[in-house]
């Protein structure tokens, strides 16, 4: 019998549901079950992908192409597992699949409703990932704030579907901020309470309530969040403030959430395996070591575009045993000022990330031509690729070299649009998505890093290397030394000469996981410190399994 745990929040946004969802998830998975978990956005996209990454935070990308909420990923890193793109259901999904069925006649003679359509098309896609997938734990995250219109239909489900696969099989766990209050210190439950009483008014009555505060729960508000919430004083967890979001379902199991879920759940009672996850987080805790990292974009503050690269760079400086201390640049800066990019000396590597548009574009190429010129570790992704291979082209004397996104009549588009993006006018879903297979040439940084061949990363892109140009960057210095589809798409670029020039069309950072980190990652880092690249062993990654984690990285 499939278990479903739904996370609901209450009191706020941005209280880090996501986490805690992902936290329960690791309690069930170190038990031995095989968990998974489904997000749920009450919007009325399609998928985050054309959603403004600075908005709403980064679109994570899955294995097999879905453009998904950041919460995705934090799934996969915390699960260990690849997490497919029908786990991340939209509103915009429900209602597509629903009216094109009464399209195409499935309801002739009804009236189509919210209740029981388009509850029924939600239950129906959530029972269908244990049935495709045979695991035995779902977690479903509903995005959103209880009180929102938009998430009504998916409280109704988890209510419906409560009742239909029986209280031992569903729970409800409602996460809630505990805010202080400063002058007195007082840690104030009435937002909660507020919460509650919302979600029992549509039916749902949570089983589980953590609380998002700065410090432990004190016994008093416990007691009433208890009292006035309707659970008992033990199903009333803390999540407080901590160093690395990877304490938290250890944080939370020892208040003992695991047992209360599996009793509650009728599961089997083996005992947790912690041992692994606790000596990742260890690497995560303690560091001798400190780099100092620069990530030049544009609205480069707003860190939570970018998470998994942020944390791609944590798990490198993990496994190399050093903090990584990040910042934001605005290359836009750098433009007005081109003499500010000097400030960049400060580093022990530069990172130019992922981005779209022209706007700052020239600001990175300064940035990437600066720590080229300086020996500085250089680290470019995607966009950040072939902002790189412009800036080698305009090196080796092509000076009006562009990339047709920036300058669409360039007489020298060394990266231009993928030739089956042309004609191509719907935004939704139409880029090189998820992962392909890249070819990795012998010999190469690429291959000490990979220490293979073959390797699988992931995409989301429409511009690539043009082709015509290929012969002068090689016989310049350049080296490609990942591609793929018959050695038509450039993927990896490095300079030899460079310490580390080095630059990825895909985003090696959504496969980065806490204890195995990205080996492009972990090269940059490694080289930031002042040591040559050194191989990672990155080990499979299975698919909705408990994956054994691999320690031999060497360091
Ligand atoms: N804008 C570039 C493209 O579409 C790069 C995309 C990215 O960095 N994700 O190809």
């Amino acid at each position: 019998m499939t278990k479903y745990v739904f996370v609901t929040g209450g009191v706020m946004s941005g209280i880090g549901k996501g986490v805690i969802a992902a936290s329960i998830g690791k309690i069930i998975q170190v038990r031995g079950l095989k968990v998974t978990a489904v997000k749920i956005d009450p919007y009325l996209n399609y998928d985050a992908g054309t959603m403004n990454p600075y908005i709403h935070g980064e679109v994570f990308v899955t294995e097999d192409g879905g453009e998904t909420d950041m919460d995705v990923g934090t799934y996969e890193r915390f699960l260990d597992i690849n997490v497919p793109k029908n786990h991340n259901i939209t509103t915009g999904q429900v209602y597509f699949s629903v009216i094109e069925r009464e399209r195409k006649g499935d309801f002739l003679g009804k009236c189509v409703q919210i209740i029981p359509h388009i509850t029924d098309e939600i239950k129906d896609r959530l029972r269908s990932i244990p049935r495709e997938e045979g695991v035995d734990l779902v977690l479903v995250e509903i995005g959103g704030t209880v009180g929102d219109i938009e998430s009504l239909p998916y409280l109704e489900a988890a209510r419906q579907l409560r009742l239909e696969e029986g209280g031992e099989n569903v729970l409800n766990v409602h996460v809630t901020l505990v805010p202080v209050l400063d002058v007195v210190g007082e840690q104030k439950t009435k937002p909660t309470q507020h919460s509650v009483q919302e979600l029992r008014r549509i039916g749902v009555q949570p089983d589980i309530i953590v609380a998002r505060s700065k410090a432990p729960l004190k016994q008093e508000p416990r007691r009433k969040i208890a009292l006035f919430c309707n659970v008992e004083e033990s199903a009333v967890f803390t999540s407080q403030d901590m160093d690395s979001i990877y304490q938290s379902p250890l944080l939370l199991d020892q208040q003992g959430l695991g047992t209360f879920i599996t009793h509650r759940l009728r599961l089997p009672e083996n005992l947790p395996q912690w041992s692994s996850w606790r000596k990742m987080l260890e690497e995560h805790l303690t560091q001798t070591r400190q780099v100092k990292i620069a990530i030049c974009g544009k609205y480069a503050e707003l860190a939570d575009c970018y998470v998994s690269v942020n944390d791609a760079l944590k798990d490198a400086g993990a496994s190399a045993g050093a903090k990584v201390n990040l910042e934001w640049i605005e290359t836009d800066d750098f433009e007005k000022q081109p003499e500010k990019v000097r400030l960049l000396s400060r580093f022990d590597g530069v990172l130019v990330p992922g981005g779209f548009g022209a706007r700052g574009a020239e600001g990175k190429i300064l940035a990437i031509e600066y720590s080229r010129s300086h020996d500085i570790p250089f680290l470019g992704i995607c966009y950040g690729f072939q902002l790189a291979v412009v800036e080698y082209a305009r090196h080796v004397g092509i000076v009006d070299a562009a990339s047709s996104e920036l300058n669409p009549g360039s007489k020298n588009p060394v990266i231009d649009l993928m030739p089956e993006q042309n004609g191509v006018l719907e935004k939704g879903g139409t880029m090189r998505l998820g992962a392909h297979e890249i070819t990795v040439d012998a010999g190469t940084m690429a291959f000490s890093l990979y220490g293979k061949g073959k390797v699988w990363e992931r995409h989301r892109h429409r511009y690539e290397v043009n082709p015509k140009y290929i012969p002068e960057f090689t016989s310049n210095g350049l080296k490609f030394s990942g591609r793929s589809d018959a050695n038509r798409r450039m993927e990896i670029l490095e300079v030899p000469s460079s310490r580390f020039h080095f630059a990825t069309q895909f985003h090696a950072e959504f496969k980065s996981r806490p204890a195995r980190p990205s080996p492009p990652y972990f090269g940059f880092i490694q080289a930031s410190l002042g040591s040559k690249g050194i191989r990672v062993e990155t080990g499979p990654v299975v698919a909705n399994q408990t994956v054994q984690v691999n320690r031999s990285a060497k360091r």
